[in-house]
């Protein structure tokens, strides 16, 4: 072989290696680009609603302030954040994941339902639905609300399981409000906390908002304050203890109520040493974050039975006396242990103590809860419901606890004059509470006529403004010796709203 051929056969060689090894690395990076594609696509799209992620909302948001910024006049858009918040993770919690998924795939489509061609929505969290929604402020982002709102809350039914959610959202507008992304996700994320805080399904951001951030760390820390400092006895310095009645009503009679029982529920209230009252639905979550509700439990459960004990020996011990627990006071088992060694060293008449728990309480830990609420029974406490209908019950589980009262909640009795379908809610409480055995009471009433419709549906059990506001102790005695000196009888005090229409009804 001449040395010309020779090198013909080494280039010929080199070539088809180069080729080769080109084909090689084209394959390894079609790979690698299909990897990418695949990670991409499972950053981009959350699994179970198959909506675009917080990685595709950051992107997306950025172009959309950099096209917005540069247009000579623009309308701007919205961030709206949707959470599902408790009721959601709870479900979680206590049912089968496909049901979760489920739920966070049919919220997805509604949401979608209601959308615009230009607005879009993106599945940030497991919880958390984030809206951009293209020039609809004021009026219009109220009427899209109206429309996601009322879709949202929908129950949603799967497999034997009926679960409402409710949801709640806030929104922060682009320019008006913020002109950067992390600016607007911020400001919408606080809205919504705030919703949450507030119990509102919608809170528009405002620049005072963001004060109320600082201003929830500083009220924590004037809670370690009150509740670190000094021993458990100088809590009465600051907190003290309303009491408002639970009547419950064998007979109506125009505006005369017969009553069976006389209950009352502790209220607990904060002076703050500056700032004045400040109402438990501000601090009570507050303490709970930090731990200092625990104290603070044994602290009320410590003066509830001791005014118990004081009614007793003053011949009054036909009263019974309720206090609220908080989801951590309940599981914590402090509260148990001091009301165990209380009530064993007071001779206290037989379940005259109840305790008020929420239904995400109760749902948290079904099993915990049970044994729970059995040693609560063996103590002789009573144990209630508080503000029934608003969480997630199922039946199947609430027959399992042992319990003694359900009370309505307030939604339900507030706009029962005027709306049917809270009182079809009202019916069907009536109904599980008589299946399962338990007392009901309804709270918030406020007017005669609800206070009739509720008695005709066969509520017993009555709470509010109507009756009475929380009063302190000396008052509550008064109330109390009022209605034994008038028989066992209570009159609906004159001019009540409600009035007119509802001695005609009460009669019927
Ligand atoms: P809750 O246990 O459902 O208490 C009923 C709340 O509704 C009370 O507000 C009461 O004053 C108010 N209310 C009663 N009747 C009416 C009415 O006819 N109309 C209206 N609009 N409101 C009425 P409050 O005292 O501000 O308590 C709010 C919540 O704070 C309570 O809801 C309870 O969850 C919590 N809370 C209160 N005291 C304590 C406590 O000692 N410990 C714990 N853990 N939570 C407490
Ligand atoms: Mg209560
Ligand atoms: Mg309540």
């Amino acid at each position: 072989m001449t040395s010309a051929s020779k090198s013909q056969e080494g280039t010929t060689t080199l070539v088809t290696s180069i080729s080769e090894e080109n084909t090689r690395l084209r394959a390894q990076v079609s790979a690698l680009e299909k990897k990418v594609a695949h990670l991409e696509r499972k950053i981009s799209f959350q699994a179970q609603s198959g909506l675009p992620t917080h990685f595709r909302l950051e992107i997306d948001l950025d172009n959309l302030i950099e096209s917005e910024n540069a247009k000579p006049s623009t309308l701007g858009f919205t961030v709206l954040i949707i959470q599902l918040g408790q009721t959601y993770s709870m479900v979680r919690k206590t049912l089968r994941s496909s049901i979760s998924e489920w739920i966070l795939y049919q919220t997805g489509c509604r949401v979608n339902s209601v959308l615009g061609p230009e607005d879009k929505v993106y599945h940030t969290r497991e919880d958390e639905f984030v809206l951009v929604l293209r020039g609809a402020k004021g009026q219009d982002l109220k009427k899209v609300l109206r429309r996601l709102l009322s879709a949202l809350c929908e129950p949603h039914v799967f497999a034997g399981f009926t679960v409402s959610l409710p949801v709640t959202s806030g929104a922060a507008y682009f320019p008006e409000h913020g002109r950067t992304r992390s600016n607007l996700l911020h400001y919408a994320d606080v809205a919504a906390g705030s919703a949450q805080e507030r119990k509102k399904s919608f809170v528009l951001f405002r620049p005072t908002l963001l004060q109320s951030v600082v201003e929830r760390v500083e009220l924590q820390n004037s809670i370690i304050r009150a509740i670190e400092a000094p021993a458990i006895r100088h809590l009465g310095e600051q907190f003290s203890l309303v009491f408002q009645p639970k009547l419950f009503v064998s007979d109506i009679d125009g505006r005369v109520l017969r009553i069976e029982r006389i209950e009352a529920e502790a209220l607990i209230r904060w002076n703050h040493p500056t700032r004045g009252l400040i109402p438990p639905a501000t601090f009570i979550p507050l303490a709970e974050e930090t731990g200092l509700i625990e104290p603070l439990g044994k602290w009320l459960v410590y003066q509830c039975v001791r005014r118990l004990s004081s009614w007793h020996k003053s011949g009054r011990g036909d009263i019974g006396l309720s206090v609220n627990l908080s989801p951590r006071q309940f599981r914590s088992g402090a509260v148990e242990e001091t009301l165990a060694g209380l009530i064993s060293s007071s001779k206290l008449p037989e379940r005259a103590l109840t305790v008020e728990l929420t239904e995400t309480s109760l749902f948290e830990d079904a099993e915990a809860t049970t044994l729970i609420l059995r040693r609560f029974n063996a103590m002789g406490v009573r144990v209630s419901v508080d503000d029934f209908g608003t969480g997630y019950s199922s039946l199947s589980h609430l027959h399992r606890f042992p319990l003694d009262e359900i009370k309505i909640d307030r939604l339900f009795v507030e706009n029962l004059h005027q709306n049917h379908q809270d009182r079809s809610i009202v019916r069907s409480l009536v109904g599980i509470a008589r299946d399962l055995g338990l007392d009901l009471i309804a709270e918030g009433v406020e007017r005669a006529d609800s206070l009739r419709h509720l008695y005709r549906m066969g509520c017993r059990g009555f709470q509010g403004f109507l009756l009475s506001r929380p009063l302190s102790d000396e008052e509550l005695l008064k109330f109390r010796d009022r209605i034994v000196r008038d028989g066992m009888t209570f009159r609906i005090p004159p001019g009540a709203a409600g009035e007119s229409e509802g001695d005609d009804a009460a009669k019927g």
